[in-house]
């Protein structure tokens, strides 16, 4: 890394309301890779999107994330004016060993999003290394995760890239046994690659959030007004029958915290069986306790997808006993996937407690899936 420019593709795609960060997690889950081509004596060329800009604005600028990392590392990052160009060329060259730069969002270009060869060129142009740690971005194959990295014969993951790719790899590789699987979250059509690809890794799934509804009415049971997939009835069977086959347990929810709608938790209530007028929003505290007993022992659990509609507070108590338990279990390795589940039980005071909590959304999904990601593909690991 000595005296090299490095090209480290960052996932700061951070909410931010009223020009602050609301969550810098993924700022801070990138800082080791950062301090680390610094200690070396490189000079960081940090670049991410940031939203899904239509053109260049004020609000989709990445102004926050330079405040937020000066901070962090203690000495000023200037935000470049672009991703491109002659003015952040020159400030490129100008970088001396021990300085960092952050360049505008990649998103104000459309040929970032298309791949774009000559757009790729125009990124690598002055650097001498690539990094990408973007986990969060590795499912796409743009041009500052997929075409960029082809353009350098020096091109590595980064330490937070690694760690995903560590925790992750450890689900879908031979998991220790007993292995676990929560899911829950709005959409059973979301995590049907989930479930195909782990059903011979895993022993147990445990389901709850909306998906489980789908899964009770293909099996006959009154699911009420909850919110249910029909178009997916006929597959919730089928893959019923398959963990059936494969001797693997498909824990569907016993009670529920049901109400008339989500914004009249006033009428909230615990049930066993769903009312015609009411709809199921959380799992309920004889399911959460059946969950929790299921996880003791358990070697391995990945979790993905919030057990109810956790924004609310009258439903988010399964998700956070559950998560409370699983942050106290010893012995196993507790990987929660990104996105909501991340968002629900990420920053609870007892998180530390879980081995990994992925930075990735639908990257997270992909990889559980099975799938080969783009940016991964692209850096030959
Ligand atoms: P996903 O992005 O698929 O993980 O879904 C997360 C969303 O599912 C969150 O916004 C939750 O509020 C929502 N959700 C979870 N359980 C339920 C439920 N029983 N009914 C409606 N929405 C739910």
């Amino acid at each position: 890394m000595a005296g090299k420019r490095v090209l480290v593709r960052c996932d700061f795609n951070v909410p931010i309301h009223n020009g602050r960060i609301t969550d810098p997690t993924r700022i801070e889950a990138t800082l080791e890779t950062i301090r680390y081509i610094l200690k070396e004596g490189g000079s960081p060329v940090l670049c991410s999107h940031l939203g899904r800009p239509k053109e260049r604005s004020p609000e989709f600028s990445l102004k926050p994330v330079a405040e937020q990392l000066s901070a962090a590392l203690g000495f000023k990052v200037p935000l470049a004016p672009d991703c491109i160009g002659d003015v952040t060329g020159r400030m490129v060259s100008a970088l001396k060993p021990g300085e960092a730069l952050l360049l505008e969002n990649l998103r104000f270009h459309p040929e970032e999003e298309a791949n774009d060869r000559d757009f790729a060129h125009e990124l690598a142009r002055g650097k001498d290394v690539y990094v990408n740690d973007a986990f969060g971005a590795a499912h796409r194959a743009h041009a500052s995760t997929a075409g960029v990295a082809q353009l350098f014969s020096e091109r590595a993951g980064g330490f937070l890239m690694m760690r995903e790719i560590e925790a992750l790899g450890f689900v879908v590789n031979s998991p220790p046994r007993p292995a676990i699987a929560i899911l829950g979250g709005a959409k059973v059509s979301d995590k049907i690659g989930v479930i195909k690809h782990l059903l011979l890794k895993l022993d147990t799934f445990l389901i709850g959030g909306a998906m489980a509804y789908t899964f009770l009415k293909a099996r006959g049971t009154p699911v009420g007004r909850s919110r249910v997939e029909e178009d997916k009835l006929e597959l919730a069977r089928e893959l019923m029958e398959a963990a059936q086959k494969q001797g693997v347990n498909f824990v569907l929810p016993s009670d529920h915290v049901v109400a008339e709608s989500p914004d009249k938790p006033e009428t909230a209530a615990v049930v066993s069986e769903i009312p015609a007028n009411m709809m199921g929003l959380d799992i309920g505290p004889r399911t959460a306790e059946d969950f929790i007993a299921r996880l003791s022992g358990a070697k391995t659990v990945i979790w993905n997808g919030p057990l109810g509609l956790f924004e609310n507070a009258a439903f988010a108590a399964g998700t956070l006993k559950v998560g409370e338990a699983l942050a106290g279990c010893t012995g196993v390795k507790s990987i929660i996937g990104g996105g909501d589940t991340a968002a629900a039980v990420g920053h609870q005071p007892w998180s530390h407690g879980f081995t990994h909590i992925s930075t990735g959304g639908g990257a997270t999904l992909e990889y559980l899936e099975g799938r080969e990601l783009p940016g991964l593909k692209a850096l030959d690991c």
